[in-house]
């Protein structure tokens, strides 16, 4: 670890040191793709890593789980009557699908980037990444950050 990471910016490398005679936990990380338009059933619906767990790439599987967790109630205050509460997590999960099919996808091809193997295209990749300025980098995540929660669009 300490040889492979040794190159990492601080404070990786203090941190590795740290670890010294410690035990160090490595487990895997999954993904899986959207479930579509539809989460749940009847009266029941899923949120967060439940409904669309994605690869830590981007770091927005937590984003998206909030996010979600504010649409969720956005929606259920719209009506108090209980027949009403199918169709409001219907449109809940119908509201959300899109957006977190594309952090899904997002995350992907990230990864796939970020992972490649191969000297020449682990160059070609870090050259890409040198060259893109920060706005033209900025501006191909403007959907992803441009989100506001709402309120108003509840009543
Ligand atoms: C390495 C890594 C880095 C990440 N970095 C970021 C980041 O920078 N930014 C970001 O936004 N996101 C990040 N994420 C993603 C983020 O951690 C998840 O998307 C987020 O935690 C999902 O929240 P959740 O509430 O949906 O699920 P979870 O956080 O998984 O919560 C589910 C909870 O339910 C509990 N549970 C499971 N089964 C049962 C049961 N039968 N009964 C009772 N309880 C149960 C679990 O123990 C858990 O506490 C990262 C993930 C990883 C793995």
């Amino acid at each position: 670890m300490k040889s492979r990471f040794s190159g990492y910016a601080s404070p990786v490398p203090d941190i590795l040191d740290s670890l010294t005679n410690q035990p160090i936990y490595r487990d895997d990380i999954y993904d899986r793709p959207p479930l579509g338009r539809e989460w749940g059933r009847g009266r029941v619906t899923l949120i967060g890593d439940a409904a669309h767990p994605v690869q830590p790439n981007i770091g927005q599987g937590g984003c998206m789980a909030i996010e979600d967790a504010f649409e969720l109630v956005k929606q259920l205050s719209k009506s108090t009557k209980e027949d009403f509460v199918p169709s409001l997590l219907r449109q809940f999960e119908s509201s959300r699908c899109d957006r977190v099919a594309r952090v899904y996808s997002t995350a992907r091809q990230v990864g796939q980037l970020g992972q490649a193997e191969g000297a020449i295209a682990c160059f070609i990749r870090n050259w890409i990444y040198k060259l893109t300025p920060t706005k033209l980098a900025d501006k191909q995540f403007k959907w992803l950050f441009d989100y506001v929660p709402n309120w108003d669009t509840a009543t």
